[in-house]
């Protein structure tokens, strides 16, 4: 571990969801518009090596690191709010700690030893925190660790936590608590109970935390932040509220208008100038003030779960923020809608479409009708991944006259495979092992319009898939007007389509979301919400003139 960093530890209390991997995201901001380089980590207590084989139903969206980790979505927001880029190093699970000891266990590393939780387990854990300050050289190194204290999961993360400052320095780490105040309404109160409770959980096993912050519905009076301080063993100042708020990206203006970040650096002993917010408070002005609307169909499955399609949505929000636009978006049920009128019905309401990334074939019919819709009715359109691969169906049955294409992964069978394993991939079994995952180069073609969009020639962007562009339909594809933008030049993959003869609709085999953030929207994504506002006003524009018609 360098001397030089700090930790930081951020545990929960009372329940979950109350915002923990956004609140230590907020914090990192801060710091780093305080000047200093931050690292953070999320330690996610479940036995699977990664999220990469859970549900999006569940689990919500898997995040991707440009070195090709599937990891928990918490590091999208460690991404979004430090705009700083993470690897696998930062994301750690009980499944990888229990495999890394077993599997030193086999080679006979521990010498005889009998291999117990505590130390070899705990020793493995503080060994990967101490690895990612140790690689990224951060002054603050952010741990977050998953799960509600109190969780038999969480026990063996919270003792190696509570070891680290005897390794380093007390002074050198500092323990955060986040915890929720519910409201009763016939108390008419917030109850500090249960934080006591939690914090008294924390205590047993040997952490005090430094400071605490308080998740309300309702703001916090001084009197329940005293008596949080008194019972918990804190100071006054330490006690911090984190209420709801409409823009998440207000957490770090919050947390610093109680100047949490002083008292962060004061406490670890750091010297920096103030937070730098200014560019923060114009980004929420500017998402908060903008007044006209533009609506996004998102196509998908899994739209139940907001989480699913988190980077996405944050992806789009940053596009609208920078074009001062209100995004709405509508969740268009690729499943339950069909492939006909139903869905086109919903489709006509929205000024753009999107389909993004996905697995299997349940609704894959109504993605191909919602990419044809969008082509036919010139709506700007966006094919992430999956949302790429059925535009290319589409418009090989709908414009290429090749009835029946379709995927291998959908259709083992068909006549028109526009889009297949590559024989290379074919000869591996295991299936995971075929994904096409992490950071790829990309060289895009001059005088198309995502070249415009970019900027540049070459681009790097992260992939998770295993199917690919057919080359043996490529010509024919573009005989019809749908050009091939970019290619992976290693092995020659299409990586980026459009239509020449359209306003804007572009599919990509990447997944541009994971690349935007907050303050530097994605070309991809901000020029997609640009062509939806211009559809929009096209919209707004029609229908007043038909008023005018109809007055006149
Ligand atoms: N299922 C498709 C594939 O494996 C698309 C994956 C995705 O959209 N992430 O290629």
């Amino acid at each position: 571990m360098p001397t030089t960093t700090k930790t930081i530890f951020v545990t929960g209390g009372v329940a979950s969801s109350l915002g923990k991997g956004i609140a230590a995201a907020g914090l990192g901001a801060l710091l780093r518009a305080r000047g200093l380089t931050v690292a953070m980590m999320k330690i996610d207590p479940y036995l699977n090596i990664d999220p990469g084989t859970m549900s999006p139903f569940q689990h919500g969206e898997v995040f991707v690191t440009v070195d090709g980790a599937e990891t928990d979505l918490d590091l999208g927001h460690y991404e979004r709010f430090t705009h700083e880029e993470t690897t696998r190093t930062n994301n750690i699970t009980t499944g990888q700690v229990y495999d890394s000891v077993i599997r030193k266990e086999r080679r006979g590393d521990y010498l005889g030893a009998t291999v117990q939780v505590i130390p070899h387990i705990t020793d493995e854990i503080k060994s990967r925190i101490f690895k990612l300050a140790r690689e990224t050289k951060c002054d603050i190194l952010i741990v977050e660790i998953g799960g509600t204290v109190g969780d038999i999961e969480s026990q063996p993360f919270l003792e190696a936590i509570r070891q680290v400052p005897h390794d380093v320095g007390h002074e050198n780490c500092l323990f955060l608590h986040l915890t929720l105040l519910p409201y009763l309404s016939a108390a008419g109160e917030l109850k500090t109970k249960p934080t006591q409770h939690s914090v008294k959980a924390l205590r047993e096993i040997g952490i005090q935390p430094d400071g605490i912050i308080c998740r309300t519905e309702i703001p916090m009076k001084e009197a329940e932040r005293k008596k949080i301080a008194l019972f918990c063993n804190t100071s006054q100042q330490a006690v911090f509220k984190s209420r709801n708020v409409d823009v998440i990206y207000e957490v770090p203006l919050m947390l610093h208008d109680q100047a949490l970040d002083n008292w962060v650096v004061t406490k670890l002993g750091i010297i920096t100038h103030d937070a730098k917010v200014d560019d923060w408070r114009a980004l929420v002005d500017r998402i908060k003030s903008a007044s006209e609307e533009v609506t996004i169909g998102v196509v998908g499955k899994y739209v139940d779960l907001q989480d699913s399609y988190k980077s996405i949505y944050e992806a789009l929000a940053h596009g609208a923020a920078h074009h001062g636009v209100k995004l709405k978006i509508t969740r268009v049920d690729s499943d339950g809608l069909g492939a006909g009128q139903e869905l086109f019905d919903e489709l006509d309401k929205v000024d753009a479409i999107l389909i993004p990334g996905g697995f299997g074939a349940r609704g894959i019919e109504g993605k191909v009708a919602a990419a044809d819709y969008a082509r036919r009715t010139g709506k700007p359109f966006f094919g992430i991944c999956l949302g790429m691969q059925v535009a290319l169906i589409a418009f090989a049955r709908h414009v290429c006259g090749l009835e029946g294409a379709n995927s291998t992964e959908f259709d083992e069978g068909t006549e028109y495979p526009i889009v297949g394993l590559m024989n290379s991939q074919k000869a591996v079994l295991d299936l995971g092992g075929t994904m096409r995952l992490g950071s790829y180069p990309c060289k895009l073609r001059e005088g198309t319009k995502v070249r415009a969009s970019y900027g540049k020639q070459e681009i790097r962007e992260r992939h998770r898939h295993r199917y690919e562009v057919n080359n043996k339909y490529r010509a024919q594809m573009e005989e019809h007007g749908m050009r091939v933008a970019g290619v992976f030049d290693e092995t020659d993959l299409v990586e980026i389509v459009e239509l020449a003869d359209h306003p804007w609709y572009v599919g990509c085999q990447f997944h541009p979301e994971f690349q935007s953030r907050p303050l530097k929207p994605h070309p991809l994504f901000r020029d997609f919400i640009g062509a939806a506002a211009k559809a929009a006003r096209q919209v707004g524009a029609g229908s007043a003139s038909s008023i005018e018609e109809t007055v006149g």
